[in-house]
This record gives structure tokens, sequence and C-alpha cells, in this order.
């Protein structure tokens, strides 16, 4: 039987293919057909993806207390590794955190998603183009069209447009390494400022995912998406080399550019029709990330009837819109008010007067307003450019919804 054509016997509305069809095969929609396969195990789930495998090439890094009550049950089957804390080293400065950190790389969540589908009623269709999309179904690239009530659009980020975009980039080239040796951390770290600063705000991220093999990233917080995979490595081999490692076989590599918005849409509004993840502006401009915000879509999808759906997660747009926007305004303060070179400055104060428990809600997009206060307030103490950050408040950004975190599509503005 063609995979494309599924049973309408035991459905419901026996007009459709199914009860949900989720465009995308990446962070958003595995997350929403975990969620929808806890919640609402009668239902069917269609997942759509154009490439061979779902997830890309990335390992997604959270805190532990992302995982709030309602998603623990079905997001813990994601965490592949788990520390107990984490350490930042900014200007001198040393800082233990001992909020749990927790990663899960593509095939670890590949495989936890293959085997939802053989358990439960996901139905998942890779090398699958989905052509158009609307409210009631989709139109696939050889010409099927599948409906359902529900559609979902998790396409990840659109297209990179220079001319409209106006913020700055976090930007990094990881290398994942076997070791010859044991690596003398055994928590990550995930900012090593120890290195030579260029190029906007720099450090090292590492993650020790065994004895002998870490993941070590070259990070930048900084005004062009321009990225040097040569230049990367150098800054990672010295700082492996620093660590007493001289020997090593590199296994795996992965990069991003993740757009670090000023101004633009908030969560939930850049789309006509039901959207998540990047693609629907979910994602913590301040950080570039969204597992935080991705889960509580998925449970936001997965706990409301399909006919709220709409309303819910206007609602959760709502909630957010706030700090959506103190986000960009953090961002212009990074690029816009403090010169490349003392951007540092803002991480170490970031670092210095927020508690752990005010970390975690940052970085969890569920922060309060007393955190932003203590985040800005006394800031910043010199290198100032006043006039560069008045003048982005008045840079009207076309910008809805955040652009293609990956350095192939990204032109500098001419
Ligand atoms: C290398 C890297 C590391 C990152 N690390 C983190 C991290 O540690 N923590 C964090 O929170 N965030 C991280 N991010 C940012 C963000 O969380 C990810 O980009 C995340 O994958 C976005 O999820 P998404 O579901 O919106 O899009 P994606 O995960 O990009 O998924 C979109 C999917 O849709 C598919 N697709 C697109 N068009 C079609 C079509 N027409 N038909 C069918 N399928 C289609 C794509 O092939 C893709 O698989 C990282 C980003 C990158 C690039």
């Amino acid at each position: 039987m063609d995979p494309k054509v599924f049973s309408r016997e035991n459905r419901t509305d026996q007009s459709k293919d199914s009860d949900y069809i989720l465009v995308g095969g990446g962070l958003q929609s595995g997350l929403m057909a975990l969620a929808i396969a806890h919640h609402r195990p009668e239902a069917d789930v269609i997942l759509i993806e154009q490439n061979s495998m779902l997830a890309g090439n990335h390992t997604w890094s959270f805190h532990a207390t992302d995982l709030v009550a309602d998603c623990a049950p079905w997001a813990d089957l994601l965490v592949e590794s788990r520390w107990p804390g984490y350490h930042v080293r900014i200007g001198n400065r040393t800082r233990s955190i001992s909020i749990p950190y927790c990663t899960c790389s593509s095939s670890h969540f590949n495989a936890v998603l293959t085997q939802r589908a053989s358990d439960s009623r996901l139905r998942i269709l890779t090398d699958t183009k989905v052509e158009a999309i609307d409210s009631d179904g989709v139109l696939l690239g050889d010409g099927h069209r599948l409906s359902a009530p529900v559609v979902i659009d998790n396409r990840g980020a659109t297209p990179f447009d220079a001319n409209q975009y106006s913020g700055g980039f976090q930007k990094f080239w990881g290398f994942e390494l076997k070791l010859n040796r044991d690596w003398p951390h055994t928590n990550p770290i995930v900012m090593d400022d120890q290195i030579d600063q260029q190029d906007g705000f720099r450090f090292i991220y590492s993650l020790p995912m065994e004895t002998r093999r870490v993941l070590v990233e070259d990070t930048r917080f900084s005004n062009n998406p321009s990225i040097d995979r040569d230049d990367c490595w150098e800054k990672v081999r010295a700082y492996v080399e620093s660590q007493g490692c001289h020997d090593w076989q590199v296994i795996r590599e992965e990069h991003g550019v993740l757009p670090m918005p000023m101004a633009g849409s908030m969560p939930g509004t850049g789309l006509p029709g039901l959207a998540g993840g990047y693609r629907g502006g979910w994602f913590h401009a301040a950080t570039g990330y969204s597992f935080p915000l991705a889960l509580q879509v998925a449970h936001t999808v997965a706990t409301y009837p399909g006919s709220e759906l709409s309303d819910q997660l206007h609602k959760l747009s709502i909630e957010h819109a706030w700090r959506a926007h103190f986000a960009r305004f953090l961002n212009r303060l990074l690029f816009e008010l403090v010169k490349p070179q003392t951007r540092y400055q803002i991480f170490r104060r970031f670092y210095r007067v927020l508690d752990q428990a005010a970390i975690g809600r940052f970085y969890g997009h569920r922060f309060t307003r007393w955190d932003a206060f203590r985040i800005i307030v006394g800031f910043p103490p010199m290198g100032l450019r006043p006039m560069n950050f008045l003048r982005s408040f008045s840079k009207r950004s076309t910008y809805q919804i955040p652009t293609q975190p990956s350095t192939q599509s990204l032109k500098v503005p001419g």
C-alpha cells in the first residue's frame, strides 16, 4: 500500500487522513508528536520531513528546569546526557551553576521518535517535501494531498533577507572529538572566554559527552553573520591542547548562525494559520534557543482540542510578549550600546547579579519582571555607544519571523 494512503476506518472524522499533520521533522514537530502521543494516544499524527532523517544535525542543550512538570512525563525521554551543573568563566571569574544541564543529539532525537512511531499512532514520512499548506491539509511534492483538522507549520526558519534584518548573531562551529586521554572536566563549561577576543564576544563551549568524547565549540556574539570553519578549528584545537589533550579524532561537526533580533513580531504572530518552532517565532531572542518555548507550544497543542488551538497559542504568545520585547531590548544593549570589545561585560554582569533560579528562568523564557530589572539596573559601566543605541530604536524592522540559522543562506548587507 502506498504509505501516503492512510486507513480512515477507525477515524472520528472519516473524511480526513489524520487528526494532526505536522509539517517539518525537526525539534518542534518531534516535541509535538511526543506530547500528543502522551496526552491523546487515540489521535493519529502524520509528521512530514523533506530529508531522509529527522532533526538535522544538532546538539540541543537545555536546563533540566525547562522540563517543567507538565512536559517531563513525555519529554524526559529526550535527555541523552545530563550533568549536575556547569561552569562559566568570564573575564577571569568562574561561576559554578548547579542547575542540572541536559543535551539531546539529533541521532538520539531521531531514535526516540522512530521508537514512538512503532508503538503509537504516529506516522513519519521522510523524503517527503510539502509544497503547500492550508488550514485543512497539505500538498506534497508528488501531488498527493493529505488532510487533517489540525495542520501545523513547523518548517523551521525562513530564508534570511539581509535588507530586512536588524540585529546581531550568535554563531558557532562545534567539533566533537574522540580523545586518547580523559577530558579534564566532568561538567560542561558553557562559556570560557580565556581565548583571543575578536569578532565581538568570543568564547569556548565544551560538553564532555563521555570521559574521552567531548563537543568543543567556538562561539561568538557578533555583528556579522560570516563564520570561517578553519578559524574556528584553530581556536578549538588550541583550547583542547591547553587542556592537556594532544591526540584526537574529529568524529562530527555542527555549526549555526542564530539571529538575535532587536525588533520584529512576537512569538506566534508572524504567520496565518498554526505555526510552531522557529517558523512561528517561538524562540528566545536573546539566546537564539528554542527548546524551552517549543516544549510549551507542544504541551499546548497536545492538551487543547484543535478548535481551541489558535486561541490558546495566542494566549501563550501574549504571556510571553513582554519577555520577547525585553529580550530584543537586551540585544540592542549587546549589539548597539556597548562596543564589541566590551560586550563581555554584559555577560559578566548577568552571571554576577542573577541567582541560579533566575538564570534558569531567563534561559527558559520564564523570567520575572524583577529578574529583568536585576539584569539591567546598574548597567553598564564603560565603553558605551549611546548614539548607536538610540538609533537602534528608529530602525524599522519588517523582520517577521526568524531567519535561517545556517551559514549557507546568510548574506551580509551590501
Ligand atoms: C547547530 C544548531 C544548534 C542549536 N542548538 C540549540 C540548543 O542547544 N538549544 C536550543 O534551544 N536551540 C538550539 N538551536 C536553535 C533551535 O533550537 C534549533 O534551530 C531548532 O532545531 C529549531 O527547531 P524547529 O523545529 O523550529 O526547526 P528545525 O529543527 O530546523 O526543523 C525544521 C524541519 O523542517 C523541515 N522542512 C523544511 N521545509 C520543509 C518542507 N517544505 N517539507 C518538509 N519538511 C520541511 C526541515 O528539513 C527541518 O528538518 C540550535 C540551532 C542550530 C543550527
